[in-house]
């Protein structure tokens, strides 16, 4: 997991006073037996999931320590009384033969703690069946079974195990949040390649660090600066040539008209708000359109990611585009 990777000491950056409430109910006797975390994808919930265990299970006052036995073990993967579920991911990837070992094991009493606590991400991913089996652990837990549930929003989850769970948002994290954290994770990356990928994540730390450590990833966004810088120029050709280059897969397609409207629309946010941004480029894009064009420009981006949902022709997808938008900006 990359989070683990780059976030050894898997420190959690934002959503403060959430953080806070989780870990003061442990210092005031407050915990449940079930929580749900959710919030949209990458956003940090199991960051945030492992270090409430590590602060659960941490043997000294400053909870989490990161530095005693119970805390260490978990870094290590290696605590016997913390269960982390790492299996497939996808629609219907959680079956009830895993929730039944999780099940069996809940019932045998903790080996060197006060707990046993079981992180199970992405519940939206378990079977019918599988939910039904969790219900029944949730109905009767033992009294040191703790378990804490991730998914991407509430309504993914089944109303009769979201009933039993308190849940909490998870929100996506400031801009400067983000640059801190990438700041401390990557200390050798240039810092304003740092607050480009940070202005562009929309708060996300893990679409953040994929823009850093994804190569395939890192060109997609190096041919979006050069359509921007396109659209600057008034220049049709180069505009198009990105395009062209970007319609080899639909994918690739999409997350560039994804990347295109978050650097226009952060281009009118600053003209809006008469500030001027740190990123030179959304700094001459804003210069050089008016708010109505940046607008204009954005509905095109809209309409054409419809366009590649419904299968149209990419070669008559990216010609019309430019024509389009060098319309929207004349
Ligand atoms: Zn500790």
């Amino acid at each position: 997991m990359a989070e683990i990777e780059v976030n050894p000491k898997n420190k959690f950056y934002s959503n403060k006073a959430l953080h806070k409430m989780l870990t003061d109910s442990i210092t005031g006797g407050r915990l449940c037996h079930a929580y749900l975390l959710y919030g949209q994808k990458s956003i940090g919930k199991k960051t945030l999931a492992k270090n409430f265990a590590m602060a659960i299970l941490c043997k000294n006052d400053e909870k989490p320590c990161f530095c005693c036995s119970s805390c260490n073990k978990i870094l290590s993967k290696n605590h016997p009384d913390l269960f982390f579920y790492e299996g497939k991911q996808g629609k219907n990837a959680i079956h009830i033969e895993t929730i039944r070992d999780i099940r069996q094991d809940a019932y045998i009493r903790p080996n060197e703690s006060d707990y046993k606590i079981y992180i199970v991400p992405n519940a939206q991913d378990m079977t019918i069946s599988a939910a039904n089996a969790f219900l029944k652990i949730l109905e009767e837990p033992p009294p040191y079974a703790l378990f804490i549930l991730t998914a991407d929003s509430k309504q993914s989850v089944p109303e009769t195990v979201l009933s039993r769970c308190i849940s909490y948002e998870v929100f996506p994290m400031t801009v400067e949040e983000v640059i801190f954290a990438l700041t401390e994770m990557f200390p050798d990356k240039p810092s304003d390649e740092i607050s480009r990928f940070a202005e562009i994540s929309n708060g996300n730390l893990g679409r953040a660090i994929d823009f850093l450590t994804d190569t395939s990833y890192n060109e997609m966004v190096e041919l979006s600066r050069k359509a921007i810088n396109g659209i600057i120029n008034k220049c049709e050709y180069d505009l198009l040539a990105c395009l062209n280059k970007a319609n080899s897969s639909r994918a690739g397609m999409l997350e560039m008209i994804t990347e295109l409207s978050v650097i226009v629309r952060n281009a009118m946010i600053h003209k809006l708000s008469v500030t001027i941004s740190s990123d030179e480029q959304i700094a001459a894009l804003g210069y050089s359109l008016t708010l109505q064009q940046m607008k204009d420009v954005l509905d095109v981006l809209e309409k054409s990611r419809h366009g590649i949902e419904s299968n149209v022709n990419m070669g008559l997808l990216s010609n019309n585009l430019t024509a389009l938008i060098v319309k929207a900006i004349n």
